[in-house]
């Protein structure tokens, strides 16, 4: 008898399945995507999500304490004892009235899902979780990735905290490029113990050589076109209904950079659409930057469709020979969806037709403007997820979304990963030049610029005066006493 789980290729003229103890990341007849597929008749299912409440009480089994895993029953792959859990996806959803006031919105209707609260500080420890538990579940003790972001933070997190809880010692290892490396994400997996290859070369390169390697040495490949690690992406959703005590919202935008996370998205609420878990199915706007808009491109443009999975692959690869031909790099500020050949594209095609969804694609402008609302309003975030509120902003003027839909932006990545870039936009200057270079002129909206003064505190005194948001209040009060 098949397995409760399984893997399928997503291509419907091929379908072929593999056991989930296969490790392969694209079918071996025709080479496309695999998704990970479960037998529902024959795995327990909740009758309604409020069933998950329980767990609540349960915060003492480190399954329940998950954000991820207590919802188990909806990625039915794992080996219970075989969880490898640090404590992911103990998020907030955050009600953004500021927010919304800003941009335009009805107050109680922006919700921020807050998934740079995750321990590594992005939403990528949602799908590490469920990875790391295959790797397990196989006995892999190596486990490696190309990537100079955040799936190398997580990656190196999850490598080193896999021995604890009675688990196995991972290795983590990580491939980066002689590129443009965020401090805040290397510093990361360099200070959790990953072994760090820094090849001579750029992301493309390193992807293909960490393939490579992993089929030379067997090591467990954790890219995003690791389809488990979208079985633990799905939970996102889950918690935000959670969080809006189980209502569907009309809404929901995220970044699209590999288009991984988009693409649970639609499969999540496919499942629970068809387990009869939701009435309703939220739409979805995946927001790219301007400089990095394959997806834009296709989507939009030249109108590509998932098409019940006949997906036109002539036009892909039209697109990709003129990026070729015309040295083209994707270039954007917000460097973790800096990435022009999605690879997970024609999942994210399906999710958009799940979700009846559109593409918008956004200025490295906007993407900062955006990015600083939502540090000025509310706990801050990366430039990539700054590319959600922008595109919710684009939909509002458009009227597409209007101002009383319940819209949710999921906010990818934490504030201080790239300080850097939120630096340079209130002051203009590349504080980490040795030899700063002049100011840019600052001309952001909501631009602080740190003010110059004097070692001296009559100099201090008359600024503070000057900016000050109450009367001046002159004399001091005698020293004891206060208002
Ligand atoms: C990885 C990442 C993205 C892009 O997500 P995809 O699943 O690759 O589309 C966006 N924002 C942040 C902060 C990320 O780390
Ligand atoms: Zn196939």
């Amino acid at each position: 008898m098949r397995e409760i789980a399984y893997q399928k290729c997503i291509n419907p003229t091929c379908g072929a399945t593999y056991s989930i103890s296969e490790v392969l990341f694209n079918c071996h007849k025709c080479g496309s995507l695999l998704d990970v597929l479960y037998d529902w008749d024959r795995t327990p299912m909740p009758r309604e999500m409020s069933f998950f409440e329980t767990r609540w009480g349960t915060r003492e089994s480190i399954v329940d304490f998950s954000g991820v895993w207590r919802f188990r029953e909806l990625l039915p792959f794992a080996r219970e004892r075989d969880i490898v859990t640090i404590g992911e996806g103990r998020t907030n959803m955050q009600t953004a009235d500021l927010l919304a006031r800003e941009i335009g919105m009805r107050p109680g209707n922006l919700f921020l899902q807050y998934e740079g609260l995750n321990p590594s500080g992005s939403f990528k420890d949602n799908g590490m979780t469920a990875a790391f538990t295959l790797a397990r579940m196989l006995g892999r003790k190596r486990v490696a990735c190309a990537s100079t972001g955040n799936t190398s933070a997580s990656l190196a997190m999850f490598a080193s905290l896999s021995a604890t809880n009675g688990g196995q010692a991972k290795q983590g290892i990580v491939f980066i490029g002689t590129g443009k490396i965020a401090y805040g994400k290397l510093s990361q997996a360099l200070d959790y113990g990953a072994l760090t290859l820094q090849i001579e070369g750029d992301f493309d390169a390193c992807l293909r050589r960490v393939r490579e390697a992993s089929d030379q040495l067997g090591l467990y490949l954790m890219n995003s076109v690791n389809p488990f690690r979208l079985e633990g992406q799905k939970a996102i959703m889950y918690r935000i209904l959670e969080a809006r005590d189980w209502h569907v919202p009309d809404w929901i935008i995220v970044p699209g950079g590999n288009l991984g996370n988009s693409s649970a998205f639609g499969k999540a609420y496919a499942e629970l659409y068809e387990l009869g878990l939701v009435d309703k199915i939220p739409r979805l706007a995946v927001i790219v930057a301007h400089g990095a808009n394959t997806l834009y491109e296709l989507h939009e443009r030249q109108g590509l469709r998932w098409n019940k999975g006949y997906v036109d692959c002539e036009k892909i690869g039209t697109l990709y020979n003129r990026m070729d031909q015309s040295g083209y790099k994707p270039h954007t500020i917000a460097s973790a969806i800096e990435i022009s050949r999605p690879v997970n594209l024609p999942k994210c095609l399906r999710a958009l037709d799940t979700m009846n969804g559109l593409v918008r694609q956004v200025s490295d402008d906007d993407i900062l403007e955006h990015k600083a609302m939502v540090g000025r309003f509310g706990f801050g975030c990366e430039p990539a997820s700054g590319a959600s509120v922008a595109g919710l902003n684009m939909l509002l003027r458009e009227k597409v979304i209007s101002p009383d839909e319940d819209v949710v932006c999921i906010l990818t990545g934490h504030e201080l990963k790239d300080p850097d870039a939120t630096v340079r936009y209130h002051t203009g200057i590349d504080m980490k030049a040795a030899e700063p270079p002049p100011a840019k002129p600052v001309t952001g909206k909501y631009a602080n610029v740190p003010i110059r003064v004097a070692d001296d505190i009559d100099a201090i005194c008359k600024i503070l005066d000057e900016h000050s948001i109450v009367e001046p209040d002159r004399g001091a009060l005698p020293v004891g006493q206060s208002t």
